[in-house]
């Protein structure tokens, strides 16, 4: 009898453990999709934790602040938040830019964005920029970093910050940069976590909305991501793509979603007029 016991005391302690996880995630309801995910952690903490990253980022690169560059890319942003719904009043947005060849710009949680002048050659203008922006946000307000986190190891790894405040600060280096190749700014360290597919495509699909509602043509995001497939193909793959799905796949999914985005870019032409 007694060595029963002893023998299933081990997988209730797992069983429990992970139903611990399971149930005590945050939960969140996509508004613009409807998708449930689990997350590893409050909105405040991702945002804490998003804002120690924005910091540790810029704090090694040559930041931008003013010129005709900055401008477009100041407004770009406005016009795109104020499409990205109640999601988005959530967020504490604000953009750097980075003198750098990098074709690159990623959003972290809570807000902060990081556009490097190396993209604007490939936006070719407010509309392609509007793209891949509205890409790298749709990441922020659908909580994918904190999704991806949930996912995997970094979780416990925080466990123990997790009814406080989690500083980056406290952890060593090696989590430190699991952090925040999970939030999406690993590239300084060269580490890339890829999003899952969802998310890519979850991405896709909200960053069309978004750049819709923005007043931007959604025809431009095909002809965005064509430009950044051929840069890939002519053996420089942009650090960016390399977490991103397959052009066909890509192309495909955004040309379902054309009808339903022009849609939205005509309300915003005619709320413009
Ligand atoms: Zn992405």
């Amino acid at each position: 009898m007694q060595r029963r016991h002893i023998a299933i005391a081990p997988i209730l302690i797992a069983i429990l453990v992970m139903a611990f996880k399971y149930f005590t995630a945050e939960k969140f309801v996509n508004p613009e999709t409807g998708r449930v995910s689990h997350l590893a952690m409050s909105a405040g903490q991702e945002m804490a934790l998003g804002l120690q990253s924005y910091q540790e980022v810029l704090s090694t690169e040559q930041v931008v602040s003013q010129g005709p560059e900055v401008d477009m890319i100041n407004r770009v942003v406005k016009r795109l938040v104020a499409a990205t719904g109640e999601e988005g009043q959530k967020m504490e947005w604000e953009v750097s830019v980075v003198k750098s060849d990098q074709v690159n710009a990623f959003c972290l949680p809570g807000g902060k964005i990081v556009v490097y002048t190396g993209i604007l050659p490939v936006a070719q203008g407010e509309a392609g920029l509007a793209t891949v922006l509205g890409h790298e946000m749709a990441h922020a307000t659908s909580h994918h970093g904190a999704e991806r986190m949930f996912q995997s190891d970094i979780t416990s790894a925080l466990v123990n910050g997790v009814q406080g405040a989690i500083a980056m600060s406290d952890m060593d280096n090696g989590k430190r940069v699991a952090v925040m190749a999970a939030l999406g700014a690993g590239a300084k360290y060269g580490v890339q976590l890829p999003f899952g597919r969802k998310d890519e495509s979850e991405a896709d699909q909200i960053g069309l909305m978004y750049m819709s509602r923005a007043g931007y043509d959604p025809h431009e995001a095909i002809s965005f991501w064509q430009r950044m497939t051929e840069m890939a193909g002519a053996g420089q793959p942009p650090q960016f793509m390399s977490d991103h799905p397959s052009h066909e796949t890509r192309v495909a999914q955004l040309q379902q979603l054309l009808p339903r985005a022009m849609e939205e870019y005509q309300r915003s032409a005619q709320a413009g007029k």
